[in-house]
């Protein structure tokens, strides 16, 4: 064998994705690392996570249906009728009689002509954004909008233009300039966009403020463009028994599709988008998670049927979710925290540096209390926090010792004063 051969060995044996170390290095010099807290309870107001039982701010469980045993039991029920599995693909042979069921039962809810359900509210968006737009359409969406609907554009061949958040002034101004306009893109400057897609989350997932929605409408209906609307954390949350943001603002049939998620207050998992009939249809031929991707188990789709049906018959798991979010948010301000634009259950609690959210995180964990550090890349690099979501299930004196943590890791670590 020659230097030369053994050389190129010796490079070629070097492991191929070394250089993901080196990646990982920089994330935790960097502060941006997050280890995964493991859990060995229920999901619910109170957890063991890591061996420690704590309070929990930090699921999407808007009204504590995870762990509901009427949810537990229509998914045994299930599993004895049906099986654990759906053993195919929507198209295929996948669809079984309750996925139809779930679907009529969210267009009856929402109040829309029809639904379809997808794996998760992640697959809804990246499914529904590229098969509905294509090079000759336009999608404008918000900057601060959930990855799922970011990664739904890049899957798109449509070209796109963000507009600074909640800045119905600037939508406008793209609005009206692309309607003048039309496409930018080489040999077809001019020609009219086929449709323009407008996309918003209904409520923002990091800062937990509501999209403009009635003057987002507005700006849409003055150039003819579509408008879509992710309600994932409106869901359950807002609107008459969580209807979601349409219902709250009164707009409905001006919104033409509307995504929904059946992972956070409804308790379970899977997405869905609600609209008009074509829509669906033309979904059911196009959307590639529906196509590729097997359905829900028919453990999780009667689950989701049962958190409905209790969305609808017990409203006061909502008004306690708002009495909950109103004084955990009141007192935290009183405390002297900056709780951002929160309109909603989702509460920052912002604190700059990532280093700082990371090591409030921590702090607060000793204390008992999960409260997840959000840092780079969910937000911007300076806009680290520690976001919290307070649910129905949570007691006064569950939120009141939290909020004693709170104060006392605040003034420790010198974020608030005293
Ligand atoms: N959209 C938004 C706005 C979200 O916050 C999330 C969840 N983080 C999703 C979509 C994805 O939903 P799911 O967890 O059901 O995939």
């Amino acid at each position: 064998m020659s230097d030369a051969t053994t050389d190129s060995t010796a490079k070629a044996a070097r492991p191929p994705l070394a250089y993901l170390e080196a990646e990982l290095a920089e994330l935790h010099a960097r502060h941006l690392y997050r280890p995964l807290r493991v859990m060995q309870s229920a999901q619910g107001p109170e957890v063991v996570l890591d061996g420690r039982r704590v309070i929990s701010l930090s699921s999407n469980d808007y009204l504590g249906l995870t762990h509901d045993p009427r949810l537990r039991a229509a998914a045994i029920a299930a599993v004895r009728d049906y099986g654990a599995g759906s053993g195919a693909v929507r198209t295929i042979a996948g669809t079984m009689e309750l996925h139809m069921e779930l679907e009529a039962e969210l267009a009856r809810f929402k109040g829309v002509e029809a639904v379809l359900t997808f794996q998760s509210g992640f697959t809804a968006n990246t499914g529904v954004i590229p098969a509905i737009t294509d090079e000759r359409d336009l999608i404008v969406s918000d900057a601060l909008n959930h990855a799922s609907i970011i990664d739904g554009m890049r899957l798109s061949k449509a070209p796109r233009k963000i507009y600074p958040h909640r800045d119905v002034a600037a939508l406008r101004e793209i609005l009206r300039s692309a309607a003048e306009r039309g496409r930018e893109d080489p040999g077809h400057e001019g020609e009219p966009y086929r449709s323009i897609l407008v996309v918003t989350d209904g409520v923002f997932s990091m800062d937990g403020d509501i999209a403009p929605l009635p003057e987002i409408v507005a700006a849409a209906d003055e150039v003819g463009a579509a408008v879509m609307v992710d309600d994932a954390h409106a869901s359950g949350v807002l609107g008459r028994n969580g209807r979601g943001t349409i219902d709250h603002f009164g707009l409905h049939g001006r919104v033409a599709i509307q995504i929904g998620t059946l992972s956070k207050a409804v308790g379970v998992l899977g997405g869905y988008v609600a609209g008009p009939a074509t829509l669906i249809d033309y979904l059911t031929q196009r959307a590639r998670p529906f196509l590729f991707s097997t359905s829900h188990p028919p453990a999780v789709v009667a689950a989701c049927l049962e958190a409905i049906r209790i969305f609808q018959e017990e409203p006061e798991r909502i008004e306690r979710l708002w009495v909950n979010t109103r004084r955990f948010k009141a007192e935290l301000r009183r405390l002297g925290f900056d709780t951002g634009i929160s309109e909603t259950p989702i509460t920052p609690i912002m604190l700059g540096e990532s280093a700082l959210a990371i090591r409030f995180s921590d702090r607060l964990f000793e204390e008992g209390i999960y409260a997840t550090s959000v840092v780079y890349p969910t937000v911007a690099l300076d806009k680290a926090r520690i976001r919290t979501i307070v649910t129905a299930a949570h007691s006064d004196e569950q939120l009141d010792i939290a909020l004693d943590a709170f104060e006392r890791v605040g003034r420790e670590l010198g974020v608030i004063g005293g």
